[in-house]
């Protein structure tokens, strides 16, 4: 580290000596993991680069359009562009998905009918799916529940892994089982993310029983972070958020759906309404930073990834439990750090908050945010509200107060915003 560097971190932020040297140790230690992200990045940059040439992207892509957006030729384009990324049939990508939830609720809803059921088999599935899915409580909301789609949830294994054996005799046992849902990244829980070949493991049991089964898998996280997405191992349908690693950091809003054409038109007559599906939808000048923020993802996502790696690092060194370790493989960008103490974890995302580019000097509390059951503290100075693919960190207020850090648009912020917010709750 050069001699301005470490002067400004003391003085301005108030870095010792001592959270200077765990840096070092850390950064040391996480280095020789880089290469293979490098090689990673490289092949998935290529993966976009092609899809762009072959769909023979140009300027009169980035054109605006109103009203109905008939034809709207930059949308439609970059739906293929995603659908040859995604090595499936057919894509949706949209402004008009407000977050993630949307896209995979519409997925969900798309393809599930009355006395169909829906099997999560990575156990309880993200916090906002639940309001979706009607296992909250079952306030009178439209939830899939209330028109009559069934649930069951088979849970991990102790060790995190799929538990193929229960899966299959769910299955088995239910010929109304229409939908198995697999949740890639590991959401506010305690697990390691599901890796490509973990996903392939569900899906092949899964095909084994009935291959009329749709496999839809959130992929909320995990875009870029291997070389294979799930479609290309078999998944009928994903989806996730365009503020997170595919938007690159770039893209302001939305949300997509991929997968076989069947599923994806099914869930299009969700995004809109039945006979409407993803013809409609005028794009307000947005399609520029929709592909732009693609191009750059393989390199953002990785970025965030690293900024993972070397947190884990520093924060077990610094004696916390963290989750993934730094040297263990991962399919997705969130690294889960124990605090065990709601103090420390919230002081720790005040630190995060600290080291924003926006808002800096504002101080994030828990709230009451919507679609959450426990109050949720976020730390989140992004260009883009909310936006998680920029340095980030959240946690639901419960025990054992566990902080869930994820983003960075550059690895070098990244850095700068953990050592800040070690420092925040080391003094
Ligand atoms: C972020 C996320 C979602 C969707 O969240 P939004 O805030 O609605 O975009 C869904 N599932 C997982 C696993 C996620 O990480």
């Amino acid at each position: 580290m050069i001699k301005q560097m470490k002067e400004q971190l003391t003085n301005k932020y108030g870095i010792n000596d001592a959270v200077l040297k765990l840096y070092d140790k850390a950064l040391n230690d996480v280095e020789g993991r880089f290469k293979a992200l490098d090689e990673i990045r490289e092949f998935n940059q290529l993966k976009v680069l092609n899809a762009m040439q072959e769909e023979r992207i140009s300027e009169s892509h980035f054109t605006n359009s109103s009203g109905y957006g008939y034809g709207d030729m930059g949308r439609d384009s970059l739906d293929k562009v995603y659908a040859r990324i995604f090595n499936c049939e057919s894509a949706i990508v949209r402004p008009h998905f407000v977050n993630g939830t949307h896209a995979l609720g519409s997925a969900l809803f798309g393809n599930l009918r009355p006395n169909d059921t829906m099997v999560c088999v990575c156990g309880k599935p993200y916090d906002t799916l639940h309001s979706v899915i009607g296992i909250d409580g079952g306030e009178r909301i439209g939830s899939l529940r209330e028109f009559g789609v069934h649930y069951n949830q088979v849970e991990l294994k102790e060790n995190g892994k799929p538990d193929l054996e229960t899966i299959k005799k769910v299955l088995e046992e239910d010929e109304t089982i229409k939908l198995v849902h697999i949740q890639r990244s590991t959401g506010y829980g305690w697990r390691n993310s599901l890796s490509i070949s973990d996903i392939k493991e569900i899906i092949d049991c899964t095909k084994s029983v009935r291959k009329n089964i749709i496999c839809f898998v959130d992929n909320c996280y995990g875009e870029f972070i291997d070389i294979l997405e799930p479609t290309d191992i078999g998944a009928d349908l994903v989806a996730g958020s365009l503020i997170k690693n595919i938007g690159g950091g770039i893209t302001p809003t939305g949300g997509y759906i991929a997968g076989t054409k069947e599923c994806v038109e099914q869930a299009s007559y969700r995004l809109t309404v039945p006979g409407i599906g993803g013809e409609c939808g005028s794009t307000f000048g947005v399609m520029r930073s929709m592909y732009q923020g693609l191009f750059l993802a393989p390199h953002v996502a990785m970025e965030a990834l690293k900024g993972a790696i070397l947190c884990s690092r520093i924060m077990e060194l610094a004696g916390f439990e963290v989750l993934p370790k730094y040297d263990e493989d991962r399919s997705d960008i969130i690294q889960a750090i124990k605090f065990n103490d709601k103090e420390k974890l919230i002081q720790f995302c005040k630190g995060i908050q600290m080291g924003s580019p926006i808002d800096s000097f504002a101080s994030c509390e828990p709230w009451d945010m919507p679609g959450y059951a426990d109050q949720v503290i976020m730390a989140a100075g992004a260009f883009i509200q909310g936006s998680s693919i920029e340095l980030s960190a959240d946690a639901p207020i419960r025990e054992p107060y566990i902080a869930y850090l994820q983003g960075g648009l550059t690895f070098d912020h990244a850095k700068i915003g953990t050592l800040i917010a070690l420092s925040k709750i080391l003094n």
